[in-house]
């Protein structure tokens, strides 16, 4: 299987803006790590959940892989090309290979026209097809993400969230995509409607082959969608490896932990039950050591010293943690 994205030692550094004091003082600019040092692949028709709770990066991450913001370092490769070497023709051409459906639903779409004319306009805009066949390409959209074709002539205001989201994914869906990012799309939505949404993306990536990259806080809504799940925690994936085994079998502290956090998930996890304590700490103030040492409840002497390995082979999954040390 070729791999369509290759990630390695990703980073992306946001500066602070400097006070008057700082500037005074002379004091460095600080930096915002929001994504420092991550590797992975993806092949083509696969699907990798990205998780973590607010503010691990997952969105920088996601934004980085599709070249819509600056990286301090790293090369990310979208079916074989590096992106941040490409002339802007070759990256306007890529941001049509891949696409992102958004968090807020209403928020994605231009309130003044109807869902028809916006997928009308992404059809004519990108050249998909012959002006006379944008009308049947638009009802054949509105059918793949299970809306009647007669609500094309309504507007975002008169739908629900639940078949706003879905024309989000039809606009996504309107340049033929190659990879689909899909971040945090169903979480402003009620929970029926989220498994509704959430079978959509299994039914299209089934049926197309997409390749996609899942964002989610919650390890329990992308387990059984996608087959690679990928744990982020201040910017660094610490645990990544085939969904069921990072599921049933977490090896990292963390991922056990946001286990915990799915109050439905506790009888099929194999974990024990102590809650995930604390917030995570400021990314402008990353501990010394392992990151997740405050709030991990096995941490040990060296957790606190000593950064952990960044990655250790464990067959189906790889894990950043002393704990599997060699
Ligand atoms: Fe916990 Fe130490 Fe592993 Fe970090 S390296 S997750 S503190 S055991």
């Amino acid at each position: 299987m070729s791999q369509l994205l290759e990630i390695e030692n990703l980073q992306v550094h946001f500066p602070l803006q400097q006070g008057i004091v700082d500037f005074l003082t002379r004091k460095p600019r600080r930096v915002v790590k929001a994504v420092n040092g991550v590797s992975f692949q993806l092949a083509q028709g696969q699907t990798l959940g990205l998780v973590g709770e607010s503010g691990c990066g997952k969105t920088t991450l996601s934004r980085a892989m599709l070249g819509l913001v600056d990286v301090a370092a790293g090369r990310v490769r979208f079916d074989g090309d590096d992106i941040f070497s490409q002339n802007r023709a070759a990256r306007l051409a890529l941001r049509r290979r891949a696409q992102m459906v958004f968090q807020d639903p209403f928020a994605s779409l231009n309130p003044k026209m109807s869902v028809g004319s916006t997928l009308a306009e992404v059809l004519r805009f990108h050249r998909i097809c012959l002006p006379r066949q944008v009308p049947a390409r638009v009802a054949e959209l509105m059918e793949m993400v299970g809306l009647s074709r007669e609500l094309s002539v309504r507007k975002p205001s008169e739908l629900s969230g639940g078949q706003c989201q879905r024309v989000g994914v039809a606009r996504a869906l309107a340049v033929n995509p190659d990879l689909l990012v899909a971040d945090e799309s169903v979480s402003a939505l009620d929970v029926s409607i989220q498994a509704q949404i959430l079978n959509l993306f299994l039914n299209l990536q089934q049926e197309m082959g997409l390749t996609m990259v899942f964002i989610a806080h919650d390890l329990g809504v992308v387990w059984h969608l996608c087959q690679t799940i990928a744990v982020m925690y201040l910017g660094r994936i610490v645990e990544i490896g085939a969904s069921s085994e990072v599921f049933h079998n977490p090896r990292h502290p963390y991922t056990q932990a946001l286990i915990r956090a799915i109050p439905q998930m506790h009888a099929e996890a194999s974990v024990s039950t102590d809650l995930l304590s604390g917030e995570p700490p400021s990314p402008l103030d990353i501990p010394r050591g392992c990151a997740f040492h405050p709030r991990c409840v096995r941490v040990m002497a060296n957790c606190r010293s000593g950064a952990p390995p960044e990655s250790v082979d464990m067959g189906t999954v790889q894990v950043a943690c002393h704990l599997y040390d060699k």
